[in-house]
């Protein structure tokens, strides 16, 4: 199985590494939009986990304590206005390599980088929203 960021984790392929621990790794993007400014940096688990919703609850958390250290990193050192936080999972999403991994961006004002609704999104009724929180609150694991 090839997969570029299980060999980023095992040191078989460069990046720059902001931080690792026992079971994440964080490491810059090689795509810089705000470049010189800002920072997009990726967060991964080590273990090869495809998607988001497969990954075991230890390991989420610490994915999420790496994603929160990375952002106060961003906050603090390259003066990021804002943070945007994403993952994207599965074809419907393009997602781009097949290892978990959040995107971390540090945002400024009018950087116009990312939108998530290109034309004004549907409003549904609140009865509405209320059925699909009810199908979404159904235990799956
Ligand atoms: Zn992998």
């Amino acid at each position: 199985m090839e997969c570029v960021f299980c060999d980023i984790v095992a040191g078989r392929a460069r990046a720059s590494i902001v931080c690792e621990d026992a079971t994440t790794m964080a490491f810059v993007d090689r795509r810089q939009p705000s470049w010189p400014h800002g920072g997009h940096i990726l967060v991964v688990p080590k273990p090869h986990v495809e998607f988001l919703y497969d990954l075991p609850d230890e390991l989420s958390a610490a994915v999420m304590r790496t994603v929160v250290r990375v952002s106060g990193s961003l906050r603090t050192t390259v003066a990021a206005e804002g943070i945007s936080v994403w993952s994207s999972n599965g074809p419907g999403a393009d997602q781009e390599v097949p290892h978990v991994h959040l995107h971390v961006m540090a945002r400024y004002a009018e950087d116009g980088v990312l939108r998530i609704y290109r034309d004004r999104p549907h409003y549904p009724s609140p009865d509405e929203l209320d059925a699909l929180a009810g199908l979404l609150s159904r235990p799956i694991r």
